[in-house]
């Protein structure tokens, strides 16, 4: 396909400047391309791009559009954290960033002590310190508390696209932590596709688990973005790729997957607004 909206340059915790995901792109046969690197998190700085780095995040992308004008559009984004209270789309520097559209995601879930945000997406130990000490050691109550804030944050803080839906699944591997067939996880997926279907916001099909061979499925699942097109969400496919040779990762899979589901078009952004784009699959060369 012909762009990618969500993936990441050394701005924030990806490898390689942005021009060089340029190069990757085009060579991938984009017609676009959108940067979403983290957006700072300027409660403490502890976000992976710190604060006084945006400006020039903006300025390279600016840049960069005047440099490949005419052979590939350039947007600018950003990934921004939902954090209660202390971050989401409206904050004042995501506003002042004058972003083409917005990634939405919730990395962080309550905090460990002493204020510090728990990152469900650490390694152990300190994963698992999380669950033991903010719920209890009780998985359920660490995914239902995640999903509610996604709910939280698609009905109040509406970005245009809901990044990697079930990312909190990234290190239950084979069921290691909770039974994703579990009623009380598929109702809590459900609750919140129908909190982005009303909000009738973008839910992006992110590869990154494809291509790292962290997952042998897309970030959500299969059975989650049947659920979604079920509903009409409209869907758009990302590689979140942290380096320039990942910028189309796993994209023949996701595509080929979305098609298998009577998906036809996906939504890409295109001048000033998200566009359908019909799905057209080549044979491998
Ligand atoms: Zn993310
Ligand atoms: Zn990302």
């Amino acid at each position: 396909m012909t762009t990618n909206h969500h993936a990441h340059t050394r701005f924030s915790d990806g490898v390689g400047e942005p021009a060089e995901y340029v190069e990757h792109a085009l060579a991938a046969g984009f017609t676009a391309y959108g940067f979403s690197d983290h957006a700072p998190i300027p409660a403490g700085d502890i976000g992976s791009m710190k604060l006084h780095e945006l400006a020039t995040y903006g300025a390279e992308i600016d840049r960069l559009r005047r440099v490949f004008a005419g052979r590939i559009d350039l947007y600018k984004s950003l990934e921004v954290d939902y954090i209660p209270g202390v971050m989401n789309v409206d904050s004042p520097h995501i506003k002042a960033a004058r972003l083409d559209y917005t990634v939405g995601a919730v990395h962080y879930v309550d905090y460990l002590g002493k204020g510090e945000p728990w990152s469900f997406q650490r390694p152990n130990p300190v994963f698992e310190r999380g669950i033991a000490t903010i719920f209890a050691n009780d998985s359920r109550r660490m995914v239902e508390r995640y999903y509610a804030l996604v709910r939280e944050m698609v009905e109040n803080y509406p970005p245009d696209v809901v990044a990697h839906l079930d990312r909190i699944k990234k290190r239950n591997v084979n069921g290691r932590y909770w039974d994703e067939h579990a009623g009380w996880y598929v109702a809590a997926v459900e609750e919140t596709l129908d909190a982005i279907a009303g909000a009738g916001l973008i839910m992006e099909v992110n590869t990154r688990g494809i291509y790292l061979g962290e997952i042998a499925d897309t970030y959500p699942s299969n059975w989650i973005v049947r659920r979604a097109v079920e509903r009409g969400i409209r869907l758009q496919v990302n590689s979140d790729a942290h380096r320039p040779q990942h910028v189309a990762g796993g994209f023949r899979e996701a595509y080929t997957g979305l098609r298998a589901l009577g998906v036809e078009a996906v939504w890409q952004y295109a001048g000033d607004s998200f566009q359908p784009a019909e799905i057209l699959l080549t044979s491998p060369s």
